[in-house]
């Protein structure tokens, strides 16, 4: 699968769209890259758009080290793992957690047609 292939591939820590195409800004006017990151923003009435734009490229800069499990990964294009969700939990952007592990293992397992619907939710066990 091609996806697959070009996520594993990708040797950056994100492979999200995070600092690419969007942001946030809370209603103080603090601009954040991410609602999900740690990041306590930077005011828009201090500081200009361009410059806190910049700031925020740091996160497609960050690269994957070898423990890097998902880089090894079949089920990467079904999972949604944050490596901003993973920080903000365990303090280690490239923990794996073993529930998101189990959901996109499911749901590959789905969506290439290895087990039906049932099955799936009975593998997930909601
Ligand atoms: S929520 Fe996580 S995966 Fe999604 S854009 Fe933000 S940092 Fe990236
Ligand atoms: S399933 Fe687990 S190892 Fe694979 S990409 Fe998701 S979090 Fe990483």
């Amino acid at each position: 699968m091609l996806k697959t292939k070009e996520l594993q591939s990708d040797t950056h820590v994100y492979t999200c769209n995070v600092a690419m195409n969007s942001f946030v800004i809370d209603y103080k006017g603090n601009m954040l890259p991410c609602m999900k990151l740690r990041h306590k923003g930077i005011n828009l009435l201090t500081h200009s758009f361009d410059y806190i734009w910049e700031q925020f490229s740091i996160y497609k800069k960050y690269e994957a080290s070898e423990k890097n499990k998902c880089k090894k990964c079949d089920a990467v294009y079904f999972c949604d793992s944050c490596p901003a969700e993973m920080d903000a939990k365990y303090g280690d952007m490239e923990v794996v957690d073993c529930t998101k592990c189990k959901v996109a293992k499911i749901r590959k397992a789905f969506y290439c047609g290895e087990v039906d619907y049932d099955e799936a939710l009975k593998q997930a066990d909601l």
